[in-house]
């Protein structure tokens, strides 16, 4: 525990104590999920003067909408992108990165009428609360409006003329501006800034997609003679700088000092307890859910007078959530039931004002909602945020947590772990949640699976070069050039590369959110209805006739999937269990690209190629407990990618004090840990990433743990792993052996995705394993 004792927390007199007090007094005696708490301290905000360059035209407004003075971090980002410097402000919630970019864009605008800029933001409602604050500033000369799906089509030929700030989404500039350049000439001419919001949401395969965008867009400026500088904002990351230069293609520098005053928050982390009675799946033990934790916390929070929020992963959680906490307030007070509420994505925008409203005046007390308010919504300075399960990155939790804390006084902020090895790790490791951030935003524009359709775009805006096709995916992009040329998608001439259908534009087909190849449809059977689609790749073991799907937090049952029609038909129904695929994996190594020994151990990184087939599903109670095991008989799916692997002779696994007969359950066990651990340190779900174990590896020879990425070329994870093994292994050692259950369970080494069903799974065997493999790295290569 750190330096804070939880002790210090537990009994001081601040509004944050004095609701962890309430929260702990409802678990029943003798337990103690409290694992860690601790304060984090207020800041005292740092302010700068107004730089020279920005007018009254622009401070005025912004001073009469509240900016008294800007903090240090904001004009320390403003010069330099007023230098003409790309810049990424990387500071925390609520930390007023907007104004970093609003000096130097709304300055330029209002100086210069004939300049123009853009703003680009992952989803549609942040865009349009950014334009709103643009648009209320009202600062002379600047026409701000947005250009996205929604924009009404006779509104579009008026923004492209007169709009000297356009706000619009990744999707819109790759399918609405890029294609059709030559009607946005005066526009892109004229670019002078390019703001690139909440960048760290670009990873990933839709980040690789997004950096080959921007790639895009800078080349068609520059053939119209402009040179936009970036302005970038990210939540706090480890080496912002390095991911947003990958980004862009530039060299970017960073801000990341935060100077923003901050409230106290008492952090506290949770554990819910083992089940006494109850087991899961191989007969391991199960916790209290998170979600039924949530709920009762979510009451306690009410009958204190608290306003309180609670993240929970799915929209289903979160009514479930608000329906357990109303319940037990009932019994207290009917009227305290109705101060309860479930909010969810998809609300029109006078129903999100109307939540915000009734959380700030307190009508409301406390809400339960899916993540739908990380991004774009305006609720802040609330007494406690309960946040059930870690989102995935600790940028996430910290924009959950942000809404909690008022100036005065401090809030409560609590992190509930689920069944899951990297929320077991953290909250026995609150450093890794409150200390420096190790996680990094990879992202891979040189995947030639996702460059390869960029460059037939690129074509097709303008024919390419060969300094283009370098500029676009560096060096091997050529050959990616060459296979697309064989395909007779693009011509050579003397000019250049040119796309071979001048009327036909590649566009339409590149989903920038997806993996590449065609999207399998989800149709609902009785209405025909389409409800959204899914990857290619997943589709055998997420929308197998029969497996329990969840889509937009809405529970369905799959009737049929057709894999050649790209269709999967399926009906609304929400029964008592959920299914989890069997499946057969193969992996072969296609190329290893670097090797290092370290004494017998050796660590790869290379490309391979994986053969999945889903062999049947298992259907589950959410106990854990198997109803039975359905057979299916489904193609087999083969994915060229990327992963880190590495071996050890069987010798030292004797000499580690296992048996061979303990091998396959020890590293299968050491794979799964590894996997769900990786976001420690990569920016990515534990979906966005798969791994094979085997005792006998034919392309090795040797034991041997892969793990590798779950997109074809790959989207940066496996070399992310590589770079970070020592960290990221050790974290997975620690996570198996601070788990309190006997031999295995979901906290540490069984997957939700297991395609073998969690069998065979050697907990102590995985420890032992990673302990040589962590004892031969300490000593160096050789
Ligand atoms: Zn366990
Ligand atoms: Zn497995």
């Amino acid at each position: 525990m750190g330096g804070n004792h939880s002790d210090d927390v537990l009994e001081g007199p601040s509004r944050g104590s004095v609701l962890l007090r309430r929260v702990l007094a409802g678990t029943p005696a003798g337990e103690s999920p409290l694992t860690h708490a601790e304060f984090v301290a207020a800041r005292e905000g740092k302010t700068e003067g107004w730089p020279a360059w920005v007018p009254e035209a622009v401070r005025a407004p912004l001073t009469a909408h509240g900016v008294t003075q800007p903090w240090s971090h904001q004009v320390a980002a403003a010069e330099r992108a007023w230098a003409g410097e790309h810049v990424v402000v990387a500071t925390g919630t609520a930390s007023g990165k907007s104004l970093a970019y609003q000096l130097p864009v709304l300055t330029r605008l209002h100086t210069d009428p004939r300049a123009t800029a853009l703003y680009l933001s992952p989803t549609k409602a942040l865009g349009a609360d950014q334009l709103r604050t643009v648009l209320d500033l009202d600062v002379e000369g600047v026409r701000a409006a947005s250009y996205d799906g929604d924009t009404p089509i006779p509104e579009r030929d008026w923004v492209r003329q007169h709009a000297t700030w356009v706000f619009t989404n990744p999707d819109m500039l790759h399918r609405g501006v890029l294609p059709r350049h030559g009607r946005w000439t005066t526009f892109l001419r004229r670019l002078r800034y390019v703001v690139v919001d909440e960048c760290h949401t670009y990873r990933g395969l839709f980040g690789s997609h997004v950096a080959l965008l921007l790639r895009r867009l800078r080349r068609v400026c520059a053939r119209y003679g402009a040179h936009p500088t970036f302005v970038l904002a990210s939540a706090t990351v480890s080496e912002p700088a390095r991911s947003a230069s990958v980004l862009t293609g530039l060299d970017v520098a960073d801000v990341t000092e935060d100077s923003s005053p901050r409230g106290a928050r008492a952090v506290a982390l949770w554990e819910p307890p083992l089940l006494e009675e109850v087991t899961g799946e191989n007969g391991a033990p199960v916790r209290r859910s998170a979600g039924a934790e949530t709920s009762r916390m979510l009451a306690d929070l009410v009958l204190e007078g608290a306003r309180s929020l609670a993240f929970v992963r799915s929209r289903r959680g979160a009514e479930l959530t608000a329906l357990g906490a109303r319940r037990v307030l009932a019994e207290v007070d009917p009227d305290l039931a109705e101060q309860v509420a479930a909010y969810r994505a998809g609300y029109l925008p006078e129903e999100r004002r109307a939540l915000e409203q009734a959380l700030l005046s307190g009508s409301l007390r406390g809400v339960a909602t899916t993540n739908a308010l990380e991004l774009g919504v305006d609720i802040a300075g609330l007494d406690a945020v309960v946040v059930a399960g870690f989102p995935g990155t600790r940028a996430s939790f910290w924009q959950q947590a942000g809404r909690a804390g008022r100036s005065g006084d401090d809030a409560l902020v609590v992190l509930v772990a689920r069944d899951d090895p990297l929320d077991t790790y953290l909250v026995h490791h609150p450093e890794a949640m409150l200390g420096a951030p190790l996680e990094r935003c990879v992202l891979d524009p040189t995947n030639p699976y996702v460059l390869a359709p960029h460059l037939a775009c690129a074509a097709s805006e303008i024919p390419l070069t060969r300094e283009d096709v370098e500029a676009l995916g560096g060096a091997s992009a050529l050959s990616v050039v060459d296979d697309l040329v064989a395909e007779g998608l693009l011509r050579r001439r003397r000019g250049g590369w040119f796309w071979w259908h001048p009327s036909d534009r590649p566009h339409a087909g590149v989903d920038i959110r997806g993996s590449g190849g065609e999207q399998v449809v989800l149709v609902e059977s009785d209405t025909g209805r389409m409800l959204g689609t899914v990857d290619p790749g997943t589709a055998p073991a997420t929308i197998h006739p029969g497996a329990v799907h969840l889509h937009q937090g809405e529970s369905y049952v799959v009737d049929s999937l057709d894999l050649d029609e790209g269709i999967a038909h399926l009906h609304a129904e929400d029964p008592e269990w959920t299914t989890q695929a069997r499946s057969v994996i193969d992996i072969t190594v296609e190329e290893t690209e670097q090797c290092a020994s370290y004494g017998d151990l050796q660590v790869c990184l290379g490309s391979v190629e994986v053969t999945e087939q889903v062999v049947g599903f298992l259907r589950k109670l959410p106990s854990g407990r198997v109803i039975d095991s359905v057979p299916l008989d489904m193609p087999a799916r083969c994915l060229r990618t990327r992963a880190v692997w590495y071996t050890l002779p069987e010798s030292a696994l004797v000499v580690a004090g296992l048996p061979p007969a303990r091998w396959p359950g020890a590293l299968h066990a050491a794979e799964h840990a590894a996997i769900g651990m990786l976001p420690l340190v990569a920016t990515c779900d534990r979906w966005d990433i798969g791994g094979v174990s085997t005792a006998l590896h034919p392309d090795t020879g040797r034991p041997t743990v892969f793990v590798h990425d779950g997109h074809p070329g790959g989207a940066g994870f496996a070399d992310r792993a590589h770079e970070a093994i020592r960290e990221w292994l050790a974290a997975t050692r620690d996570a198996i052996s601070a788990c309190e259950c006997p031999s295995g369970c979901p906290s540490c080494v069984q997957s939700p995705k297991c395609g073998n069903g969690n069998d065979p799974l050697d907990k102590t065997g995985a420890i032992l394993v990673l302990d040589a493999v962590l004892g031969r790295l300490a000593e160096g290569p050789g």
